[in-house]
């Protein structure tokens, strides 16, 4: 999508600091961090939100989470909270799937 903030992070036309990349899978840390780590996991192709996961595209959902582990293993995280927000109320803000990896702190349940 040409008008989407994190498509062209994952194409590399706005800069970013890199977690991690393959050919379908982008990670970069949050510009805003709301924990002591907090890094974005996105798939490179586009794609709105999980309520836009569909069977024909959801094989790149399944490899951001084992990137998800692999990534956090590397970065000595034992406990950390994978978030992804979808719609207005719950609190997205760029309409581009992505889940949040927030790690470092103390975390209370439910979340706000
Ligand atoms: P959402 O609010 O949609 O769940 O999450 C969007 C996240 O993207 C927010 O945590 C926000 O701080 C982050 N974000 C927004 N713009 C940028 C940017 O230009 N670069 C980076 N690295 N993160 C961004
Ligand atoms: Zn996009």
């Amino acid at each position: 999508m040409s008008d989407c903030l994190f498509c062209k992070i994952a194409a590399g036309e706005i800069p970013s600091n890199k977690v991690y990349e393959d050919e379908t899978v982008y990670a970069f840390y949050d510009i805003a961090p709301q924990a002591p780590t907090h890094f974005l996991v996105i798939p490179k192709a586009h794609i709105g939100s999980v309520a836009e996961v569909t069977p024909e595209n959801a094989t790149v959902v399944a490899h951001i989470f084992a990137v998800i582990s692999k990534v956090t293993k590397e970065l000595g995280l034992a406990s950390y909270r994978v978030v992804s927000n979808i719609g207005e109320q719950a609190g997205q803000s760029v309409h581009h799937l992505h889940f949040h990896v927030l790690s470092g702190r103390d975390m209370t349940w439910p979340p706000g």
